[in-house]
């Protein structure tokens, strides 16, 4: 027991003998909550049976690139609907929402015409624009990404231009903040006439040897500019010119097309508890990816690591005390859409949800489980994470992820417990043309599909439920206590009006 925990025991003591006290007082691990035997048959299932890296290899090499909303998505997503029959989950189905456009990747090049003639590497942006047909010739200016509200200001210097992002000086806001300024940046741009913008990864430079980096420049936003990300080789000796004073004019063509509304699905199988069936715990990755590539360590490590899980569970011949629900998201992408959209098709029932785990962190070794905001979770969820000492050691903390499916979990008052993962070479991986099933270890891929087994099965059947939703005004207060609110505001994530400004908070225990 350490101090915190002896801190609110004494507490606990003097007031209230609630099973929640009880709980907080003595949590239990497997060790003492009779899991153990279930969670040991999973282990061996999930570590000596593992149909991870087979489903990573089909989802890698047969669907390949799945960008949310194109044939190849929907591929994807019969691809899972059957996979998950083949285990034997029961119920499932898929669960439909749309998506304010649909968007296509054309293509995309640019040479430099002074003051050398050369190739440049670039990509687009999804859901940006094109050039005119046939592409255009214009002179590169920068724009300072440090300074967004001076180059909104005078964006009309843009005019015919093709823009570099450039970073001078000390950044003045929080990185989410200039990314949800960047779109105004963008849309400013283009309607003073700007020809495109060099700034993929929110105006700032590519990771890695070469490699470009897609994605979307925003949550559920489409600019009508052409948006490129640019190998930082090439890009820095653009910089070095214009430093210098040299003047630098490129030809450029990026040719995309936009739809109109799109139709995705989540895909949804459950293992139905004995005991309390109307109980949820969720288990989800997205299935979406970018399509520079095959997509596999964003994320088709998450996904077939859910479909691993439920084989694992399944082939162990146990059922858990509460219903696990695997869930793929699509969307998630292009702003959490999928999740999002679950959330709300399952607000009448979201009381009896007990929290989300997702796993999207790339290719490596789990290494924390995050409890998004939900403190008071940390010590009961503790000897789980102990239990797992010969497998992983996992540290469990109350970190707060909104850059994947858990956030909309979170915004429900609920534990949206992000699998934090060691993957170093994941900011290479990302949305990039590496992002390949060379980059994955069956040993790995196994392990993580194991724990993300058990930690669900766990949950699941624990005598005593894991977690209830909090109150709105409860989440809202915590939520604007860790410094999330400017960020959620900005991109319209946040849901909650005033509550839980000074005074309008519940109570913080
Ligand atoms: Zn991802």
């Amino acid at each position: 027991m350490n101090i915190r925990v002896l801190g609110l025991a004494l507490l606990v003591v003097a007031g209230s003998s609630s099973a929640w006290a009880n709980d907080v007082l003595n949590p239990k691990g497997p060790d003492e909550d009779g899991t153990k035997p279930a969670l040991a048959r999973i282990a061996g299932a999930g570590m000596m049976d593992s149909r991870a890296f087979e489903y990573l290899t089909e989802l890698s090499d047969q669907v390949g690139a799945r960008v949310t909303g194109t044939p190849q998505s929907q591929q994807a997503i019969d691809w899972s609907l059957a996979k998950m029959k083949a285990i034997g989950l029961q119920s499932v189905h898929d669960e439909k929402w749309t998506m304010w456009k649909g968007w296509t990747r054309g293509s995309a090049s640019a040479e430099m015409i002074s003051p050398q003639h050369r190739a440049l590497g670039i990509d687009s942006m999804g859901w940006t624009g094109s050039t005119p047909a046939g592409g255009v010739e214009a002179d590169v200016v920068t724009a300072n990404l440090f300074d967004l509200d001076e180059e909104i200001r005078h964006a009309a210097k843009f005019k015919n231009k093709i823009i570099l992002m450039f970073p001078e000086g000390a950044p003045k806001k929080s990185y989410w903040l200039i990314f949800a300024q960047y779109g105004d940046f963008l849309n400013a741009a283009h309607k003073a006439g700007a020809v495109a913008v060099i700034g993929g990864q929110g105006g700032f430079k590519a990771e890695g040897m070469h490699l470009t980096h897609t994605g979307i420049v925003g949550f559920a936003a489409d600019f009508a500019i052409p948006v490129v990300d640019m190998a930082r080789e090439d890009q820095s000796q653009l910089e070095r010119y214009l430093a210098a004073g040299k003047p630098v004019r490129l030809r450029i063509n990026v040719q995309n097309s936009f739809s109109g509304p799109v139709e995705s699905a989540n895909v949804v199988g459950e293992i139905v508890g004995h005991e309390s069936p109307e109980q949820v715990v969720v288990v989800g990755a997205h299935l979406d990816s970018w399509d520079l590539s095959e997509g596999t360590t964003d994320n088709g490590v998450g996904a077939v690591s859910v479909l691993a899980a439920a084989d694992a569970i399944i082939k162990s011949g146990i059922k858990p005390r509460r219903t696990i629900r695997f869930v793929l998201f699509t969307g998630e992408e292009q702003g959490l859409l999928g999740s999002l959209a679950y959330v709300k098709q399952h607000q009448g029932e979201m009381k009896n949800h007990l929290g989300n785990l997702v796993l999207d962190a790339g290719q490596g070794p789990i290494k924390e489980f995050q409890l998004g905001g939900r403190s008071d979770l940390v010590a009961a969820f503790e000897p789980f994470a102990d239990s797992l000492s010969n497998i992983r050691e996992i540290k469990v903390n109350e970190k707060i992820e909104f850059g994947t499916d858990t956030g909309p979990f979170i915004l429900a008052g609920l534990p949206g417990i992000n699998l934090d993962q060691d993957s170093p070479d994941y900011k290479y991986t990302h949305h990039s043309a590496a992002d390949s099933l060379e980059e994955v270890k069956p040993d790995v891929l196994a392990q993580d599909a194991t724990i993300l087994a058990m930690s669900a099965f766990w949950l699941a059947d624990r005598p005593e439920r894991f977690a209830a939703p909090w109150p709105a005004e409860k989440t809202a207060k915590m939520l604007r206590e860790k410094d999330q609110y400017d960020m959620l505001k900005s991109f319209n994530l946040w849901p909650f009006g005033d509550l839980g400004a000074d005074g309008k908070g519940g109570p913080s225990n």
